[in-house]
């Protein structure tokens, strides 16, 4: 009697667990059909090795995303890189990370190249120093693209962060407290037509208020950005690990909960 109700209950726990087997892994912020995800990163200042594996292990984590990553142009402020050569560069991806750093790179075909795949409907995530990639060029286009016009930061400190929309699925778990690790505010100029601020910071030199994290339409493709993303404590604080990862799912319109 009792060997009974063990084999049935045996029988059972390998049952459901044979149902559940074949099923995606339950993922916490999003468990459909894989995610195909570009990473185009590399260029100055910043350590894009160490960024870039915090990156695609924290957001494998949360929700499947397969990652690409290209690392070109060196760690200089100028290159061309080989990848935008292909018209076709941003086909077949979901979303296009970008977290390069390349302030002094100018020519306008170039820069046009990059745009052009995201104004065809390419959804695209910016962070930290792709607001200062091509600073210097005399085109508005990739400035446009991204939201904001910034040129130049403020120090490095611990910035408060204050939600302005706090119902944009991005920006649901945020913490309504949150300081930045040790990390730049970017001084925002100007902001484009489709751009709304998710969240903002304060200028510790003159008291200025700053968008740090918005969403931005451009030609109707989505592009989620945020400032923050210079060290590498900021790479490894969870909040700012998590804003992305949503932000990469939002801009590929995968965001369910
Ligand atoms: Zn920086």
């Amino acid at each position: 009697m009792i060997h009974q109700r063990m084999f049935r209950l045996l029988t059972a726990v390998l049952l459901t667990h044979t149902a559940t087997a074949d099923e995606p892994e339950e993922k916490q912020f999003y468990h459909g059909k894989p995610v195909k995800a570009l990473l185009v990163t590399g260029g100055c200042c910043h350590d894009y090795e160490f960024q870039t594996k915090a990156l695609t292990m924290a957001s494998e984590a949360k929700a499947p995303i397969q990652w690409t990553v290209v690392n070109q142009g060196g760690k200089g402020t100028k290159a061309e890189i080989d990848l935008y050569q292909d018209p076709n560069w941003a086909k077949g991806y979901d979303v296009v990370v970008h977290n390069e750093c390349f302030a002094g790179t100018t020519n306008v075909e170039y820069i046009k190249k990059i745009t052009d795949a995201h104004k065809q409907g390419a959804p695209a995530v910016v962070i930290h120093c792709a607001m200062h990639t091509y600073r210097k060029s005399k085109d508005t286009e990739w400035q446009n693209f991204l939201g904001v016009t910034t040129k130049h930061h403020d120090h490095q400190s611990h910035y408060p962060v204050t939600t302005v929309k706090k119902d944009h699925p991005i920006m649901k778990g945020f913490p309504a407290n949150w300081k930045t690790p040790k990390d730049e505010l970017y001084v925002i100029l100007d902001t484009a037509k489709g751009m709304s601020p998710l969240a903002t910071s304060v200028s510790e030199k003159d008291g200025k208020v700053h968008p740090v994290i918005w969403v931005n339409d451009f030609h109707g493709t989505r592009v989620f950005g945020t400032t923050f993303g210079h060290t590498s404590e900021t790479f490894s604080d969870p909040v700012f690990l998590d804003l992305v990862t949503r932000g990469i799912l939002w801009s590929a319109g995968k965001l369910e909960k």
